[in-house]
C-alpha cells in the first residue's frame, strides 16, 4: 500500500491559535473504501481465505460505506459478496434506486447480491433464527458485522498510527461503531490522547470502546458533535466542509469527518487544548457518500457538498 499522509491543515479562522493540526489520508487508501473499512476488513478477508470461504455476507444501510468496501474488497479479492440492506420499499425498484444512490451502485458493479429486508426484519439480525435463515437461502458463507467491527477489525485500526505520528499529542477520530477508535486507543503511546467524535446519538459506545480496549485509559469522547443524530446535518456544516475543502484542500465527508473537524475546530476556538498542542486527525475516508448526501440535500433546499 502507498504511503499514506499526514497533511497540515491551515485554515484562515484558526491563524492566531498557536495550535498545529494535521490530518493522516486514509481517505487516500482508495476512493470507493473509507480507508477505515479497509483496515476493518484486511484481518477478517485473510481469515475468510483461513477458512476457505468464498462468500462474504455483511448488513447495512443503503448509504453505507462499509457496503461499499465489503463488495469492492470482496471482487478484489475474489469474494462473492451478499449485502442484507435495510429498507424493503427499495427493492420495487431497484434501477431506479441504482440509479440515484451512488453507494448501492458501487456495490452493484461490484458483484455483490442484495438482500433488501424490511426495519423490523433488520433489527432481528443478530438473532440466530435470522443468521439460520440466512445460511438456509445463501448456505456457507463468512459473516461480517455490520459496520465491520470485530477483534480482527480492531486489529486492523491498531495499524493506522505509524511510528513517525509518536510527536502528536493528541488523536483525534470520528466514531460510528467504536472500532476504529479502538484501535487507535490499543496503539496510541503513553503521551498521547486519543479523542472520539461520535457522529451518532446515545452515550452506549463508551461501553462498548471499554470492552476493547483494556490497558489504556488516555482517551475520552466528545459527543457535542453529532448535529442531533447520524446522518443528519445543516447548513453550517455543509458551509464548514466547503469552506474547509477550499482552504485546505481536503475533503471532507458529511457523515464522520465533517462533523469531527467541525468539533476540533470548534474547540480550538474555545481554547479547549493547550498552546503548542499537535492535533492528528484521522481522516477515515466517507467520501462515496456525498453524492447521496448531496441529492438530499437538494430536496431540502440546503446548500450542497461541492464535490
Ligand atoms: C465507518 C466509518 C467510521 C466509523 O468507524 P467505526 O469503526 O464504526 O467507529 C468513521 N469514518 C468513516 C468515514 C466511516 O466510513
Amino acid at each position: 500500500m502507498k504511503e499514506i499522509i499526514n497533511q497540515p491543515v491551515i485554515l484562515k479562522e484558526l491563524k492566531n491559535y498557536d495550535i498545529s493540526l494535521f490530518m493522516k489520508r486514509e481517505d487516500q487508501i482508495h476512493p470507493f473504501i473509507s480507508g477505515n473499512k479497509y483496515r476493518k476488513l484486511k484481518y477478517n478477508l485473510f481469515k475468510a481465505q483461513e477458512q476457505n470461504k468464498d462468500t462474504l455476507l455483511t448488513f447495512g444501510g443503503a448509504f453505507s460505506n462499509h457496503i461499499s468496501a465489503v463488495a469492492f474488497t470482496g471482487k478484489k479479492f475474489d469474494f462473492k459478496t451478499i449485502g442484507i440492506i435495510r429498507g424493503d420499499e427499495l427493492e420495487k425498484d431497484l434501477e431506479e434506486v441504482l440509479k440515484h444512490n451512488h453507494t448501492l451502485q458501487i456495490a452493484n458493479e461490484h458483484g455483490m447480491q442484495f438482500k433488501f429486508v424490511s426495519r423490523s426484519d433488520y433489527r432481528l439480525k443478530h438473532t440466530n433464527s435470522f443468521i439460520d435463515g440466512l445460511y438456509k437461502e445463501f448456505g456457507d458463507f463468512y459473516l461480517v458485522p455490520e459496520g465491520g467491527t470485530n477483534k480482527l477489525a480492531i486489529k486492523g485500526c491498531e495499524e493506522i498510527l505509524k511510528p513517525k505520528d509518536e510527536k502528536f499529542d493528541v488523536i483525534c477520530s470520528a466514531i460510528g461503531t467504536g472500532g476504529t477508535i479502538a484501535g487507535l486507543i490499543n496503539s496510541a503511546k503513553e503521551h498521547q490522547k486519543v479523542l472520539g467524535f461520535p457522529a451518532l446519538k446515545g452515550d452506549f459506545l463508551r461501553k462498548e470502546i471499554e470492552k476493547h480496549t483494556i490497558q489504556n485509559k488516555n482517551w475520552s469522547l466528545i459527543t457535542d458533535y453529532h448535529f442531533e443524530g447520524f446522518g443528519k446535518v445543516n447548513s453550517d456544516l455543509i458551509n464548514f466542509i466547503n469552506t474547509f475543502k477550499e482552504e485546505t484542500n481536503i475533503p471532507l465527508d458529511p457523515i464522520y469527518t465533517g462533523k469531527m473537524m467541525f468539533g476540533i475546530v470548534d474547540l480550538i476556538k474555545k481554547g479547549y487544548f493547550k498552546k503548542g498542542t499537535k492535533i492528528l486527525a484521522i481522516h477515515t475516508g466517507g467520501l462515496q457518500g456525498i453524492s447521496g448526501m448531496n441529492n438530499r440535500l437538494k430536496q431540502k433546499d440546503l446548500p450542497l457538498i461541492i464535490e
